[in-house]
């Protein structure tokens, strides 16, 4: 059991593009998986919230996405398609900026593609928070940080200003 340290918000590495997992890293994979989820329950025990992580969160530079739910899902090596043109706005939030939260558009429904822990290739729809959840968690695959996505220069609020902010929006924040 290891909780690994999360980048944040200015380490350069945030901004770098991850690299496809190869078959032959399973076994690594099988153990950075449970760094993943060890490190997330520990985040989620801290800040209340917490529900997906990419690798390259904690340094990792592959391309690769833990989720937990009821259950643990890993995205090995995913793409998403079937991007719906209908856009939903959400205060999105981040373990790498655990006291910001941005406002960006997402796309309400899309698919993703993986392979799972048995190199099977595998397909899931995704729907409203499912569904921006991992398109946030994709674009951290890319190097891309929900900041570079804030729809405006009033997107950025401070978590201590939620209740305010789900009072104007009816909205909640991602994880
Ligand atoms: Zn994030």
């Amino acid at each position: 059991m290891t909780v690994r340290e999360i980048l944040l918000l200015g380490n350069p590495k945030l901004y770098e593009i991850s690299k496809p997992a190869e078959k032959s890293e399973l076994h690594k994979i099988k153990i950075l998986i449970e760094d993943l989820h060890d490190t997330l329950m520990d985040f989620k025990a801290k800040f209340g919230a917490g529900r997906a992580i990419a690798a390259p969160q904690i340094g990792v530079m592959k391309r690769l996405i833990y989720m937990y739910t009821d259950k643990s899902f890993v995205f090995v090596n995913p793409s998403l398609d079937k991007l719906n043109p209908h856009m939903i706005e959400v205060w999105d939030d981040c373990m790498c900026f655990p006291d910001l939260l941005v406002k960006v558009n997402r796309h309400k429904t899309c698919t993703i593609s993986y392979y799972d822990m048995d190199w099977e290739w595998k397909k899931m729809d995704l729907e409203d928070d499912l569904s921006e959840l991992l398109q946030h968690e994709y674009d951290h695959l890319d190097g891309i940080l929900a900041v570079s996505k804030a729809i405006d220069g009033k997107s950025f609020a401070l978590r201590s200003q939620r209740e305010l902010l789900n009072r104007s929006l009816g909205k909640g924040e991602k994880q």
